[in-house]
């Protein structure tokens, strides 16, 4: 057998700087690479399978329906598409329709879109700006890398499109609207740039205030939507109302999915947006098992209890180690400790893959946690034994 470390060097461009292992199996938190060799996986592959590995209820539903139909065309009715739309509306809470794409980025590049069009009138951009935070991911397509408030990722790739603005937080906010301002995009606990939760009160006034002033608030839930935070949105954490909100990683429990839903339902005409393969039969198939799995998960309680038990074993990990990590960040499921130095945390990640449980890195030096949403008790034991022996090690 070809050596497969070998063939990715030679075959696939080199953007991921990727970790010696390769996994070949799993059953909800627990992972087998190809030497056999057993983790506790508390990533999810980022956020995506949120009902863990090789839930049998997804994979059997994905098996019935790709014998019938995989993909046919949006140029006509998909069954599982208008139901995953209805399931989703619906556990938003929020007067809402949505539009199937098959990424983060693009549910992103679907909710500019919507408010880009939302600030013309009579063909012409009245108001186009959208202002983003500091810290902030976005996506990687040339839009959303440009709508990602991290200036580490504006090198090479311009020009980009005009419009971005970045707020340094919450509260710098006000001081850029003008009269070009169409929307603010928020994440409410910033993922990747650090797992950061934003505070409360701030994001209800904020929203109030743009909201009074007809500026659109989309919220990225690209990482924080589908029960991450341990309510369906984080938005409905919040309780707030955004005018935009996008969706994908969980939502989908592993098939790529992106969703923008909007309250603006009659924003778009037939030909202003589009995709090939959003909202197909295997995607859409995969949203309403997924979501009829999390939300029986939800409302049997085991959801929160499992948060609990989560945040209980993280927090004495914590405290037992106040020498190698100096906050604990998070919300839910979405997670992470603040480590001293850089150097620390590369240490940690790579004595915890070694010792047999997988853990994620994020800015400002942020271990990150993402476990599947259906961990059990026992994972959750086992994979804080792994990396007690982890850092123990450094
Ligand atoms: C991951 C992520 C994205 C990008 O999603 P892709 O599926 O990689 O395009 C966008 N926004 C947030 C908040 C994310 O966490």
């Amino acid at each position: 057998m070809m050596d497969i470390q070998q063939l990715d060097k030679k075959y696939v461009l080199p953007t991921y700087a990727r970790a010696d292992v390769e996994f070949v199996s799993g059953k909800n938190a627990r992972l087998t690479d190809a030497n056999g060799k057993e983790y506790i996986d508390f990533t999810s592959g980022i956020a995506v399978v949120s009902v863990g590995h090789g839930n049998e209820r997804l994979t059997n539903a994905l098996c019935e329906q790709t014998k019938k139909l995989i993909h046919m065309s949006n140029l006509y009715y998909t069954a599982p598409q208008a139901l995953a739309a209805k399931k989703i509306v619906e556990a938003s809470g929020y007067d809402m329709k949505c539009f199937f794409g098959n990424s983060g980025a693009e549910a992103n590049e679907g909710a500019i879109k919507i408010a880009r069009k939302y600030g013309e009138k009579d063909g012409v951009p009245k108001r186009y700006k959208i202002i983003t935070l500091d810290h902030s991911f976005h996506g990687r397509t040339i839009t959303t890398v440009k709508a990602t408030g991290q200036e580490s990722m504006h090198n090479y790739f311009g020009p980009f499109p005009d419009g971005f603005v970045y707020a340094k937080d919450i509260d710098e906010v006000e001081s850029l609207l003008d009269d070009h301002t169409v929307a603010v995009m928020i994440e409410l606990v910033q993922g990747e740039g650090g797992v950061q939760p934003q505070d409360k009160q701030k994001v209800q006034e904020l929203v109030k205030l743009l909201q009074s002033k007809d500026i659109l608030v989309i919220v990225d839930e690209v990482q924080t939507g589908v029960y991450r935070t341990g309510k369906f949105l984080a938005s409905n954490l919040y309780e707030i109302e955004p005018d935009i909100i996008s969706l994908a990683k969980g939502v989908g429990g592993g098939v790529p999915v992106g969703v923008v839903m909007t309250s603006k339902k009659d924003i778009f005409s037939p030909g202003d947006h589009g995709s090939t393969f959003g909202g197909n039969f295997l995607s859409t198939t995969a949203v309403c098992e997924v979501l009829d799995i999390l939300n029986e998960y939800d409302a049997s309680g085991a959801l929160s209890d499992g948060i609990a038990y989560f945040d209980a074993a993280l927090e004495k990990f914590y405290n037992n180690h106040t020498n190698l990590f100096t906050a604990k960040v998070g919300l839910g499921m979405m997670c992470g400790l603040r480590v001293k130095d850089s150097e620390t945390l590369s240490a940690i990640i790579k004595n915890a893959q070694e010792n047999g449980v997988m853990v994620l890195k994020a800015g400002r030096n942020t271990l990150r946690f993402l476990p599947p949403l259906t961990i059990t008790k026992e994972e959750i034991d086992e994979g804080f034994k792994a990396l007690e022996s982890a850092v123990s090690k450094l």
